[in-house]
């Protein structure tokens, strides 16, 4: 349904006929981390995800896994090593 609140106008799972179903019947505003992610929109209430209604959830436990501005480094990837080989290796063979 549509936002009659913070974020109107905006297609909202939360939203009921009733108002508001999210907890305390509106969104958070974003948190100082969420600055310069792209989920993040500019309301005449204030800054607010478009994604998640209550941003700090996101960041409480790391980052959050939907921000766009944070980049996160492949893992190096490790060489398989064939023990029997290594072993021989290890052995100056
Ligand atoms: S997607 Fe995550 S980082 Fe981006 S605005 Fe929403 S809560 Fe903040």
């Amino acid at each position: 349904m549509i936002c009659t609140t913070v974020r109107n106008g905006m297609e909202c799972p939360f939203m009921t006929a009733s108002g508001c179903g999210y907890k305390g019947g509106v969104c958070q505003a974003i948190v100082e981390a969420c600055k310069g992610c792209g989920r993040s929109q500019e309301f005449p209430t204030g800054w607010y995800c478009t994604s998640c209604p209550d941003p700090s959830i996101k960041w409480k436990n790391g980052n959050c896994n939907l921000a766009t501005h944070i980049v996160i480094a492949p893992a190096a990837a490790k060489a398989k090593i064939n023990p029997l080989k290594a072993s021989k290796r290890a052995a100056g063979k």
